[in-house]
C-alpha cells in the first residue's frame, strides 16, 4: 500500500529504496527525522516574518552532511546519491533551510573544495564544516543574471591585494556570512573567485537584504555593493581562473537542485494525498472522486520520473560520465514538473492549500525560486539545445 510506503520511507512507487545502500538509508532517515522534529513544526512563523531561522539552521551541524561531496577537511565526503538524498529530504520539508545548506555547503564550500589550493581548503573548510563560519556565493549581478559569465565586477591587483569594485545581487546568506566567494574579472578580463572574509565588517562593502520576496522567505538574499574593497592576494582561489571553473561548481549545484525540485514536489504530493484521504465532501473522502485521483496519479507519476532522473544522474557522476547538459536536463525537467505538481497539490487541498500551516503553499513558492535560480529554465533549455544541435542559441 502506498500509505504504508509514505509513512515508512516516503513516496517510492518504483522501489528505489531497494537500490540504496544501508548508509544511504541511515542518512536519509536521519535527515528526515530532523525535518520532522525541527523544521516542520517551527518554520512557518519564520517564513511569515521573512526571518532567518538561525537556531534551526545551526542544528544542521548535528547531521553528517556539511561539505557534501568534499572529502577531508572536516567535510562529509558523501557520494552523489547520498548528497542527492540530503537535498531531497530537506526540500520536502522546507526550501529556505535547503537553500541555506545548498549555498553554504554546495556553492561556497564547493567552490573552495573544488577550486581552492590545499592551503586554502585547510584554512576555510574545517570551520565551515562545523558551521563556525557561514559561506555565500556571489556570482549574479544587478545587470548580469543569466549571462553571469559576463560579470562586470573587477578585481585589480594592487601590491599584495586585489581591489574589488562592482555589485552583486540575490546573494543568499550574504548578510550572515563570514565569507563570500566573489566572482570578478581582473585587468586582463580573466574570471576569478575571490574569498571576501568578514564582509559586513570590511570597508567598502554594503550588504542590503532584499525585501518582499515571495519564495524561500526564511532565507535572506542580499544586494552587495563593493567599493574599492581590498582582498589579500592569498584569498584568490588558486584554481578558479575561468568561467568554466565556476561552471564546475554550478554543474554540481544543478544536480543538487534537481534533487531539491524532486523533494519539494514529493512533499507537495504526500501532503495532498494525505489530505485527500481525510477530507470529506458529498459524504465521502475526496480521494474517492475520479477527478481527484487523476490529479494524484499525475503527481505520483511525475514525482517518480523525477526520482528516476535524479538516481540516474547520481549513477553517472559515480561512473565519471556526467556532464553539463545532463545536469541541465535534470534541472530543466524537475523544476518545470515540480511547479506543475505543486499547483495540482494546491488544487486538491482547496482553500486549505492556500494556508501555509498546511505546507504546500510554502513549498509552491519555494519551487518558484528553484525554477529560476542556478540558471532559469530557459538557460537550461539553451544548454541542452546546444548539446543536441551543436548550435549556440544564447545570443
Ligand atoms: C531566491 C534567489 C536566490 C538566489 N541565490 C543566489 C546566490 O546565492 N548567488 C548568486 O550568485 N545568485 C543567486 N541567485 C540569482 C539567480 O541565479 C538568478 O536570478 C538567475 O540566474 C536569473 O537571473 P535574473 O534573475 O537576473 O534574470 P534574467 O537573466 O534577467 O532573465 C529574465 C528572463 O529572461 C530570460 N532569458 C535571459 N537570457 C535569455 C536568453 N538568452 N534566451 C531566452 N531567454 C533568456 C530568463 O530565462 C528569464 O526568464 C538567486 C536568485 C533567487 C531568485
Amino acid at each position: 500500500m502506498i500509505n504504508e510506503q509514505v509513512e515508512q520511507s516516503g513516496f517510492d512507487f518504483l522501489k528505489m529504496d531497494t537500490f540504496l545502500m544501508d548508509h544511504h538509508r541511515e542518512l536519509r532517515d536521519s535527515v528526515r527525522a530532523f525535518v520532522q522534529s525541527d523544521v516542520l513544526p517551527n518554520i512557518n512563523p519564520y517564513w511569515e516574518r521573512a526571518e532567518f531561522p538561525r537556531e534551526i539552521a545551526m542544528k544542521l551541524k548535528g547531521l553528517p552532511i556539511m561539505g557534501g561531496l568534499i572529502r577531508g577537511f572536516g567535510s562529509a565526503g558523501l557520494d552523489p546519491i547520498a548528497m542527492g538524498l540530503v537535498m531531497y529530504e530537506l526540500s520536502k520539508g522546507d526550501g529556505s533551510i535547503t537553500t541555506f545548506y545548498g549555498v553554504h555547503s554546495g556553492l561556497a564550500m564547493g567552490s573552495i573544495g573544488l577550486l581552492g589550493s590545499n592551503e586554502q581548503r585547510e584554512r576555510w573548510l574545517p570551520a565551515m564544516a562545523n558551521l563556525e563560519k557561514i559561506g555565500a556565493f556571489g556570482l549574479t549581478e544587478p545587470e548580469r543574471g543569466s549571462n553571469a559569465v559576463d560579470v562586470q565586477t573587477t578585481a585589480i591587483r594592487d601590491g599584495d591585494h586585489f581591489v574589488i569594485n562592482g555589485a552583486k545581487r540575490w546573494i543568499g546568506n550574504a548578510s550572515i556570512a563570514d565569507l563570500i566567494v566573489i566572482w570578478a574579472r581582473d585587468e586582463e578580463g580573466r574570471f576569478g573567485g575571490y574569498v571576501l572574509e568578514n564582509p559586513s565588517q570590511t570597508e567598502g562593502v554594503t550588504i542590503t537584504d532584499l525585501q518582499g520576496k515571495i519564495g524561500k522567505r526564511a532565507i535572506l538574499n542580499a544586494q552587495i555593493e563593493l567599493n574599492n574593497v581590498r582582498i589579500p592576494v592569498e584569498n584568490k582561489l588558486e584554481k578558479a581562473n575561468s568561467s568554466r571553473d565556476a561552471g564546475k561548481v554550478l554543474v554540481l549545484g544543478r544536480y543538487g537542485v534537481a534533487w531539491e525540485a524532486a523533494g519539494a514536489a514529493a512533499g507537495c504530493f504526500e501532503h495532498a494525498l494525505e489530505y485527500a484521504k481525510n477530507r470529506e465532501q458529498f459524504g465521502k473522502p475526496i480521494a474517492g472522486f475520479q477527478l481527484i485521483q487523476q490529479k494524484l496519479v499525475e503527481m505520483a507519476t511525475e514525482v517518480t520520473l523525477m526520482q528516476l532522473l535524479c538516481f540516474q544522474m547520481g549513477n553517472l557522476i559515480v561512473a565519471g560520465n556526467f556532464n553539463e547538459a545532463i545536469a541541465s536536463m535534470g534541472k530543466y525537467n524537475n523544476a518545470r514538473k515540480a511547479r506543475q505538481v505543486a499547483l495540482m497539490a494546491r488544487e486538491v487541498m482547496g482553500g486549505n492549500g492556500l494556508l501555509i500551516e498546511n505546507h504546500v503553499a510554502r513549498l509552491l513558492t519555494d519551487i518558484e525560486v528553484i525554477y529560476t535560480y542556478e540558471g532559469t529554465n530557459e538557460v537550461q533549455t539553451l544548454i541542452v539545445g546546444r548539446e543536441l544541435t551543436g548550435i549556440n542559441a544564447f545570443v
